[in-house]
């Protein structure tokens, strides 16, 4: 089973989000960068995978070069092979074209990404990705179960779940459910000093273009000050609602 797991290289959720130059930059100074949460899942799901029926994990990012440490700490957890695709993942279209061009000269059976990046929230890279690739596509999975070149999924849906069969290849964007969070693992000192040995190789990305620029951000209102109200106290919380909530 030749497996690919798209791992894009996001702040840490504790971090202050902090914008620059007008707000028409993300400020990374002093930020701490983690591999995407759901691609954590997604790797892990592709560690259990390997282990159960043998193969090969290749993990890729479109980034600079800050974001070897995360490709490091993919390889520590148990990836075979890493790549990054040189460039500023500044598009979602864009990205998914760069990884389009890669994952197509590759014959990958299983393609695994999130379900979207915590940072810039897109959703958008794996559908556009298997639309490139021309292979069948299931979201927010929550189940794989592989048997020869037959794939059953399990989808989450609202107030529910679905489930589908697929030939491989395909591709997932998967979340928790995929596999729990009490599965991830910890890269241990032996995996990190093997991930030093383990192929990071560098691929110049080609000139495709963008489709979108951003042109600011903004960050959400403050939260007001909370008003704690007695629970015996109802005509307070009913004249406040009216007088400064203006709700009733
Ligand atoms: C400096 C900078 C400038 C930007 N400017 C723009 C802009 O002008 N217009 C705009 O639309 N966006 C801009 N972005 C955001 C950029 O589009 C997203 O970071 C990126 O394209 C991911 O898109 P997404 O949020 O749709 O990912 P999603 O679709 O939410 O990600 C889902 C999954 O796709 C995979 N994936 C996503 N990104 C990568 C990656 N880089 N490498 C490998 N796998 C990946 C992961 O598995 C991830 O879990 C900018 C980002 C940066 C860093």
């Amino acid at each position: 089973m030749k497996i690919l797991v798209c791992i894009s290289h996001v702040p840490d959720t504790t971090s202050k989000i902090v914008f620059k130059n007008d707000n028409t930059e993300f400020d990374a100074s002093g930020v701490t960068f983690v591999i995407n949460p759901y691609d954590e899942f997604g790797l892990t799901k592709a560690m259990h995978i390997k282990e159960s029926m043998g193969g090969t994990i290749t993990v890729v990012n479109v980034g600079l070069a800050a974001t070897e440490s995360t490709l490091r700490k993919a390889l520590a957890i148990g990836a075979d092979e890493a790549v990054r695709i040189n460039t500023e993942p500044t598009d979602a279209a864009f990205v998914a074209g760069l990884l389009a061009e890669y994952a197509g000269e590759e014959n990958f059976d299983l393609i695994i990404t999130g379900r979207e990046s915590i940072d810039y929230n897109g959703g958008a890279v794996p559908g556009i990705l298997s639309a490139h690739l021309n292979i069948p596509f299931v979201n927010a999975c929550i189940g794989l179960d592989i048997n020869a070149d037959q794939a059953t999924l399990i989808r989450e849906i609202d107030g529910g779940k679905e489930t589908l069969q697929g030939k491989l290849p395909l591709l997932i964007a998967g979340q928790k459910g995929l596999v729990e969070e009490k599965d991830l693992r910890i890269p241990a000192m032996r995996g990190i000093m093997m991930a030093r040995k383990k192929p990071l190789r560098v691929v110049e990305a080609s000139e495709i273009h963008k489709q979108t620029t951003v042109l600011n951000y903004q960050l959400p209102d403050e939260k007001g000050a909370c008003t704690l109200i007695d629970p015996d106290n109802v005509d307070q919380l009913v004249e406040l609602l009216h007088s400064e909530a203006k709700v009733i």
